[in-house]
């Protein structure tokens, strides 16, 4: 009898103390302060393979909860912000894994010829930007493919045609070629007498002699003297406009892939003076034979930055190689057209020799390597590294950028020092214009290897997703839809390229956002939408699960949110 009593009495205080427990847990939502945004009828992204949940509430800079929309109405009280997200699919901010932002906001102010891919586009959009800016001095422009031009290279005398009255000059889309008027010649000094710099050509017509107006790698140099110089104003609106772009592309972070204490001083007063919409991981670029001292200098301002609500540094960006397209990627083999086998930046010595000094000093490194010979040597200086050094407290997560070409030997490698593949899916948009060069350069056997996200995916190496911008668009959108559908934005060619290598809408997603949260040793903070977070959240117009994959890039960025403030809204519906 007393016993069941006892019984009965542990069973009454266990009930109260749960009941207790639920409404405390219910009341402290209210107690802890108010909550400042729900998003309510969305289809909200947990992660692949997970269901979607409704809504979420943010408070302050943070997600407070994920759940289902009559919970989140609940929470939300009359100073709470509310957004209908209108059945669309509601995302973790996206994060570009590489951008050269200070260059893309920059080239806002030039001529883009990214999406030109006729010779009457070419010369419309240059005609057009030229009478549009008659106070420009220099008409700049970059973003030109190689393929409308007969024989693959523009000459002087058609953009005199476009630009009469002024120097004009346009950098190619890969960056490594140049193209002069002659107007731009004249002041840069380049005449028939002028000889090829090493590592470059300036290019001359073999009947006369004369420079054709094209400037290849080193030869570039020798234009960017005379070019107008930015001043720290232009470089400073430059930021504040690539931010604003990002904003409306759904981007609250970027790491910056190559970078300095200059640009990082404006990326900072921009910051202080409440325009910078984006969080910053930066790579810090580093100088030829790097020393100690060097590096001493980087950590110094590692630390200044470490505790900035907004800017991190944390990496450091080798170049290892060129590009493909040019014939200065590092290849195993040589190129199908050209005898040689391209070049790589540092010798593997040396290459071994600044990652380890900068892996013990517990940096990520970010390296450029684009042909399958410059991913080898980068794969065997992170083993070397890790054999040399005991493993940093974080671990590693050194990263290879491109790895446009990956030798089938080396597929297994990535996950051995836990190596992230840094992808940019539309440089291989599957256009004449960006692909066929790609191609023949390296030939079909080696460019059956390109953007091979499935077969990494299933070898269990992390990728993480970028842009490149303003090597291409900034729009993260075109990645995704590149990695899923391997195809152009009109779906072309309709069987895909390299199909086989498509990875699933969720997988590109996680890419282009969790991923680049881990890239920056950030998964504790964002990346994905759960309480604790940060409210980094991009809302789409529509549920692109609900549709074919192909169908993703008819939905468009209506909100961005950083930091639970509202930094982009897009024309309601
Ligand atoms: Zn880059």
């Amino acid at each position: 009898m007393e016993s069941r009593y006892s019984a009965l009495i542990v069973v009454v205080i266990v009930a109260a103390t749960l009941i207790a427990g639920l409404v405390v847990g219910a009341q402290r939502d209210d107690r802890s302060g108010p909550v400042d945004l729900v998003v309510l009828n969305g289809r909200v992204f947990t992660g692949a393979g997970r269901e979607p949940a409704e809504a979420l509430a943010v408070r302050g800079h943070e997600i407070l909860r994920v759940g289902p929309n009559r919970e989140m109405k609940r929470l939300a009280g009359a100073a709470t912000k509310v957004i209908d997200a209108h059945g669309g699919t509601v995302l973790p901010g996206f994060i570009d894994g590489h951008v050269h932002f200070v260059s893309g906001g920059l080239g806002m102010d030039r001529v883009n010829l990214l999406d030109a891919e006729s010779l009457d586009a070419i010369g419309k959009k240059i005609r057009e930007f030229a009478a549009a800016n008659p106070g420009h001095p220099w008409v700049l422009g970059r973003g030109w493919y190689y393929s409308p031009f007969p024989g693959g290279l523009p000459t002087r005398q058609q953009l005199d045609e476009l630009v009469p009255d002024r120097p004009a000059y346009m950098t190619c889309y890969d960056g490594h070629t140049g193209w002069a008027n002659t107007a731009a010649l004249k002041l840069a000094g380049i005449t028939a007498k002028k000889p090829d710099p090493a590592d470059g050509a300036v290019v001359k017509d073999p009947k006369t002699g004369e420079p054709t107006g094209v400037l290849k790698e080193a030869a570039m140099a020798l234009m960017s003297k005379v070019l107008p110089q930015p001043t720290r104003a232009d470089r400073l609106r430059a930021i504040r406009r690539a931010s604003e772009e990002a904003s409306r592309l759904g981007i609250t972070s970027i790491h910056e892939a190559g970078t300095g204490e200059a640009s990082l001083e404006l990326f900072e007063e921009l910051r202080e003076s409440g325009a910078l919409n984006v969080r910053v991981y930066a790579a810090l670029s580093v100088p030829d034979a790097m020393t100690e001292a060097d590096a001493d200098r980087f950590d110094a301002l590692r630390r200044k930055f470490a505790a900035n609500p907004q800017i991190k540094v944390g990496a450091i960006k080798v170049m290892e190689d060129g590009v493909i397209e040019a014939h200065t990627a590092a290849m195993l083999a040589p190129y199908a057209n050209n005898p040689s086998a391209g070049h790589a930046n540092y010798a593997p010595q040396e290459l071994q020799r600044v990652v380890a000094m900068m892996d013990r000093r517990g940096w990520q490194v970010m390296t450029h390597a684009i042909g399958d010979g410059a991913v080898r040597m980068t794969l065997d200086a992170y083993d070397a590294a890790a054999k040399a050094n005991p493993a940093p407290a974080a671990g590693r997560r050194h990263r290879i950028e491109h790895a446009e070409t990956i030798d089938p030997a080396d597929f297994p490698r990535f996950t051995r020092q836990n190596t992230i593949v840094s992808y940019m899916p539309f440089h291989a948009n599957p256009t004449p214009a960006q692909l066929t060069v790609w191609t023949t350069n390296i030939g079909p056997e080696r460019a059956a290897r390109g953007w091979i996200s499935r077969t990494l995916q299933q070898a269990g190496a992390r990728q993480v997703f970028g842009s490149d911008w303003p090597v291409v668009a900034l729009d993260p959108r075109l990645e995704i839809n590149m990695a899923v559908t391997r195809r152009t934005a009109d779906g072309l060619p309709a069987s895909g390229w390299l199909p086989d290598e498509a990875i699933s809408l969720a997988s590109a997603i996680e890419n282009m956002t969790a991923a680049g949260a881990y890239a920056s040793f950030d998964e504790s903070k964002k990346g994905r939408l759960a309480p604790g977070l940060l409210a980094d959240i991009v809302i789409l117009s529509k549920d692109v699960f609900a549709q074919p994959p192909a169908r993703f890039l008819d939905a468009v960025v209506d909100v961005t949110i950083l930091g639970g403030r509202v930094v982009y809204e897009g024309v309601p519906k």
